[in-house]
């Protein structure tokens, strides 16, 4: 997986956490509004049928008598012979039915709480109990069944309204206006001032403070992994043995720095070596030693790289490749030269050696005013070690890139 790929990654996974997070406030706000609509559908129920008990009772007794007060006084629309009963001087009690009671409650109830109740018909004896609009909206969905109804206005206030069914008792009132037993005679709403809030402001700070919280492990962990990640590619890239880059970094590395040479009209020069002798190397103080020698070798040829770009790797077995972009053919020469002594410098003893130390033959090549496949670069480096195989080892030769070789020219 490329660096680029791990970031996109990371991205898509930040990205899925804040929709995550996003979903859970949208589904905690809408859980919130579900428990304030059930909290104030109960609070105004609960009121509702305190209302309606407190009705019954009073019609079972046909209503009840009450002291004529300035705040209580006769009720005009109650037609009742003995509407009013004069017990002495200062007392007449007056009958008071569930309608009027009601009415007496709901001016109690607004007064303390800000509750108000109202009660109302589609068929009403008193103008003031008229309905509103949606009462008598809901009044008529009462009529079709539906068994009551609450709903939030304007934001914080609660409305609730539930029918008032006609029985027995109801009817020593209400029979000449056509009601029976049973039927739909007119409804009381609710209307509580304030439910509670959603807690907005409570649930969008901790869905915030989580949703960071996420990112924030996210990117630590993407820095932790894209660390790794740079760790391994880094690890996949050198030889074990002798701690130089491998043969894996070369063939990426060459073809990069063969395009941008390309691309830049930049000279890239290709040194291929290889240690003289070594199977007599081998044969003479084993594999071990052997190991070490290539371990040394590696580290002296690398050592000689000064420029950021250049490059050394093992080719396989005891040959190393080395890549030098922007190097023209004198500073190829001089790095190739340089690398042959530094080697030598070494001075490893190999009594089978002409020189009596361990020595590297090297072939170079260099893309300058034309520009061939990166194989056909390699090709050259490894014709140019050949000869110097061929002339006694110990040397470095460098080829020119024949005519016929190049398949890409420079053109511009
Ligand atoms: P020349 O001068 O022509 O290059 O002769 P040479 O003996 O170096 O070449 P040859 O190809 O005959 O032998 C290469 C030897 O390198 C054979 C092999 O045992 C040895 N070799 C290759 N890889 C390793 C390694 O990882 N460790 C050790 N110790 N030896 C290795
Ligand atoms: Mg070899
Ligand atoms: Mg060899």
């Amino acid at each position: 997986m490329t660096g680029h790929r791990l970031n996109f990654r990371l991205v898509l996974a930040g990205l899925l956490w804040c929709a995550l997070v996003g979903l859970s406030l949208a589904w905690n706000i809408h859980q919130a509004n579900e428990q304030r609509q059930e909290l104030a559908l109960e609070t105004a129920r609960s009121f509702f049928d305190q209302i309606v008990i407190t009705r019954r009772w009073n019609a079972r007794h046909g209503g009840v008598y009450v002291p004529v007060t300035p705040e209580t006084q006769p009720n005009p629309y109650l037609k009742d012979p003995r509407r009013d009963l004069r017990i002495s001087d200062d007392l007449t009690l007056t009958l008071v039915n569930p309608a009027f009671m009601t009415r007496q409650l709901a001016e109690i109830a607004q007064q303390s709480k800000g509750v108000q109740f109202h009660i109302t018909s589609l068929k009403p004896l008193r103008p003031e109990n008229q309905p509103r609009d949606w009462e008598a909206d809901a009044l008529r969905q009462f009529e079709q069944g539906l068994a009551e109804k609450g709903e939030i206005v304007g934001g914080r206030s609660y409305r609730y309204m539930a029918p008032l069914i006609t029985e027995q008792a109801c009817l020593r009132c209400h029979e000449e206006q056509g009601y029976r037993e049973g039927d739909v005679r007119g409804g009381i709403s609710v209307t509580l001032p304030r439910v509670a809030a959603i807690p907005l402001a409570a649930l969008t700070f901790s869905h915030l403070a989580i949703g960071l919280s996420g990112l924030l492990v996210i990117a630590i962990m993407g820095q932790m992994l894209s660390g790794y990640h740079h760790q391994l590619r880094e690890l996949a890239m050198v030889d074990a043995l002798t701690g130089v880059r491998n043969r894996r970094f070369f063939n990426e590395q060459f073809q990069q720095a063969w395009q941008s040479g390309r691309r830049q009209q930049t000279p890239l020069a290709v040194i291929l070596c290889d240690i003289d002798h070594f199977k007599d190397y081998n044969d003479t103080f084993g594999h071990p030693a052997g190991d070490q020698c290539l371990r040394q070798v590696a580290q002296a040829l690398q050592e000689k790289l000064r420029r950021g770009g250049d490059s050394c790797a093992r080719y396989g077995g005891e040959e190393f490749v080395l890549v030098l972009p922007n190097t023209g053919l004198p500073g190829l020469r001089n790095v190739a030269e340089a690398l042959r002594l530094a080697v030598m410098a070494l001075n490893i003893r190999h009594p089978n050696s002409p020189t009596g130390c361990v020595t590297i033959s090297l072939g170079g090549t260099v893309a300058e005013d034309a520009y061939p496949e990166p194989e056909v670069l390699v090709q050259q480096a490894d014709q140019a070690l050949y000869q110097a195989k061929q002339r006694g080892r110990n040397r470095c030769e460098i080829h020119a890139i024949p005519r016929d070789r190049v398949a890409t020219m420079m053109t511009g």
